[in-house]
């Protein structure tokens, strides 16, 4: 029998009772009344002690009592003392994390929906230089370099910001957000000051090889020029070794050129204008097909006459390199169009040819420094395999995308995709 079950026989024994001795007595009345009364001032009796146990947190063994409220009382206590270890849990997992994420080596920071600083680990109070009274305060007003600031208020987080140690500015970090629940955000800040020391070691590097190597070559150059003026063509060999010379000297040179270019982008502050696009790719073109010897066709088309907010030495290269290997890697007949057009979101410059293609596996290494696909050709194609390694840097200063489309044996279509932002005229 449940406690119910029991709770009722009881009153309903009590009720019979009362019918009873009331009915034999002649006082049914008066007696029903004292049982109600009495029930009743029992469970005021009962309620009120249950509330006194639970105001006081319900905490340790509940008062001793009979029936209903016996099972009342542990029912409570059960779910009380679940609760308590439940917490006991929580709470440890959480100071295990908090003093995990203590010791992680980077600088990890929770802000709220309006920057405000919510928790910070060590590393963020040694190297963002954050007090633990801080916390609340809006980290814009803490750390206010422009960069970061502009980066937090972009909401883009794709990509990291670099930015000084605001303790020492001889610490370079690298800031990433990450977005995560409602409105809130982690701020992870590493040092990367090594790492961009050897960067700019490796650029120096390339930079001053490439730019000593300049007047040896000039030199060469000059005296070969001089040898084949004065080759009689007696000798075959003579003249095969020094056309083979020629070649690779020009070959040289172009790696040389191609370097330092690269070299200029990575490093040289940029100047920007607001470029005639249609008039630079008429140009372009133009030049591309006095220099083609063959019967190649380049179509340009302009469907647009925007102008963008750019360099356009870097514009020039970028797009002279695309059009370049469009007709370097296409059969002598075919045609290469060129089209600069407006889409949804962005200005696009196309480049599309019906040349040898791009297998999948090369096109997501095609823009790395020094790659060269593997094609079988009947005619040697020269190359640096610097070219779109550049296009892929101009579009990056030029806050531009390049998108490759391409199957083998079929032809390739390169496009530039310009942010409308960019457009200044
Ligand atoms: P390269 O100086 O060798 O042309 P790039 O960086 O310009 O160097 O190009 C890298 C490689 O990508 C090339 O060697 C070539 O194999 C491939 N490639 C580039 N453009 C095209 C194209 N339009 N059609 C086919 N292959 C191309």
């Amino acid at each position: 029998m449940n406690a119910w079950q029991k709770e009722t026989s009881i009153v309903l024994l009590l009720l019979i009772a009362v019918s009873v001795i009331g009915g034999l007595t002649g006082l049914f009345m008066p007696m029903l009344l004292a049982l109600i009364l009495f029930l009743l001032i029992y469970q005021v009796y009962q309620i009120s002690r249950f509330e006194k146990w639970i105001s006081m947190g319900g905490r340790g063994q509940y008062p001793k009592t009979k029936g209903i409220w016996e099972e009342i009382y542990y029912h409570v206590y059960r779910i009380k003392k679940n609760e308590k270890k439940r917490k006991k849990k929580l709470g440890k997992m959480i100071d295990q994390f908090r003093k995990s994420t203590e010791a992680l080596p980077d600088a990890a920071v929770v802000l709220g929906s309006n920057d405000e600083i919510e928790w910070e680990n060590k590393a963020a109070r040694e190297v963002l230089g954050l007090k633990q009274s801080d916390k609340g305060q809006r980290i814009p007003n803490l750390i206010r370099f422009p960069e970061f600031v502009s980066y937090l208020k972009s909401e883009n987080y794709n990509e990291a910001v670099i930015i000084p140690s605001p303790v020492d500015n001889l610490i370079t970090l690298e800031v990433r957000v990450v977005a995560y629940g409602a409105g809130l955000r982690l701020l992870l800040a590493q040092d990367v000051t090594q790492l961009k020391k050897m960067e700019r070691m490796r650029k120096d590097f390339v930079a001053n090889v490439s730019h000593e190597l300049r007047t040896p070559l000039t030199v060469l150059r000059g005296y070969l020029e001089t040898l084949q003026d004065m080759d009689d063509g007696n000798s075959p060999l003579l003249t095969t070794s020094f056309t083979e010379m020629q070649g690779q000297t020009e070959r040289m040179q172009h790696l040389v050129d191609d370097l330092l270019l690269l070299t200029r982008l990575e490093t040289q502050q940029k100047k920007p204008q607001c470029i005639n696009v249609p008039d630079l790719l008429s140009q372009i073109c133009k030049e591309g097909d006095t220099l083609d010897k063959t019967d190649r066709q380049i179509e340009l088309t302009l469907q647009s006459n925007a102008h963008i907010f750019g360099e356009e030495q870097e514009l020039r290269s970028a797009f002279t390199n695309l059009l370049g290997n469009a007709l370097k890697y296409s059969h002598e007949d075919s045609v290469v169009k060129v089209r600069w057009y407006e889409s949804k979101n962005s200005i696009v410059l196309e480049v599309k040819d019906q040349g040898e293609g791009i297998s999948a596996a090369d096109i997501p290494r095609v823009t790395e420094r020094f790659y060269r696909c593997e094609v079988k050709r009947n005619r040697k194609v020269n190359g640096t395999g610097l070219g779109l390694a550049i296009v892929k840097h101009v579009l990056m200063r030029h806050d531009g995308r390049l998108k490759v489309v391409s199957e083998l044996g079929k032809g390739s279509c390169f496009s530039c995709h310009f942010p409308v932002t960019r457009v200044c005229g």
